[in-house]
């Protein structure tokens, strides 16, 4: 997570105590190991695939087309639930980014460890919405929800709470660490009427947890049919012998 390479920052001439959490001790290290690089082995899947922040900030200052090119964020949170920021602050920020329409995306009732709303909840946020609203600033607040599906595709709000919202995202918090193939899993939360977007699909975190695995292309095929949107999370397919699976 670091912004800049260790390697470009000693090309440079600077001292790598410049980067978060390093030392004197770590950088006669690491000097050493950017001087005579030894042997690397490769990442573990947890850490496979992944590119580093400072590459991720050099693509993105090589396309400056690309920042105001992103009209509008359909997930985040707010301190309602897990978020840090209140309504009117994640509206404030985004204005200051260009967009021009924000979804708040709060997480459901079942998902106690990020105090989940319930249907009344949901309700009283959506008031806060419609508040911010009346004012006419741009973004425009879209009522949403993160809202916790089962391993069955099965959601945990009233049908009816859900259908006063702009847009529901689903999405699975629990039994995220199966190796087998959740191709079926996929299938049954695409086929929920109540939700848009299947948020966070592969429930893949770097270095903590390495993600559901399915056959990445029907699931991507019938969520064409069901008109549901995947979020964009950075996929690589990678293709085996009889299938291609989420990597
Ligand atoms: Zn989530």
């Amino acid at each position: 997570m670091w912004p800049e390479e260790a390697a470009a920052i000693q090309q440079a001439g600077r001292s790598l105590t410049e980067l978060r959490a390093i030392g004197p001790f770590t950088a006669s290290f690491m000097s050493r190991w950017l001087k005579d690089r030894p042997d690397v082995p490769a990442p573990p899947p947890l850490r496979d695939g992944f590119i580093t922040y400072a590459y991720a900030r050099e693509v993105i200052a090589a396309h400056p087309e690309w920042s105001g090119a992103a009209k509008a964020d359909h997930q985040m949170h707010t301190d309602e639930t897990d978020g840090s920021s209140t309504i009117d602050e994640m509206a404030e920020a985004a204005r200051i980014l260009g967009r021009e329409r924000i979804a708040i995306t709060d997480h459901s009732k079942t998902l106690r460890i990020t105090n989940g709303m319930d249907e009344a909840r949901l309700a009283a946020q959506g008031e806060r919405i419609a508040a911010v609203n009346a004012r006419g600033m741009v973004p425009r607040v879209l009522r949403s929800i993160e809202m916790d599906l089962t391993p069955e595709g099965a959601g945990d709000m009233d049908p009816a709470a859900l259908s006063r919202l702009d847009l529901v995202l689903g999405a699975f918090h629990s039994k995220l660490r199966l190796r087998d193939d959740q191709t079926e899993r996929y299938f049954r939360a695409l086929a929920n009427p109540d939700i848009q977007v299947l948020a966070h699909p592969r429930g893949r975190v770097y270095n903590f947890r390495a993600g559901l695995v399915c056959d990445w292309e029907r699931v991507a095929r019938r969520a064409i049919e069901t008109g549901t949107a995947l979020e964009s999370t950075p996929i690589r397919t990678v293709r085996t012998s009889t299938s291609s699976v989420c990597a």
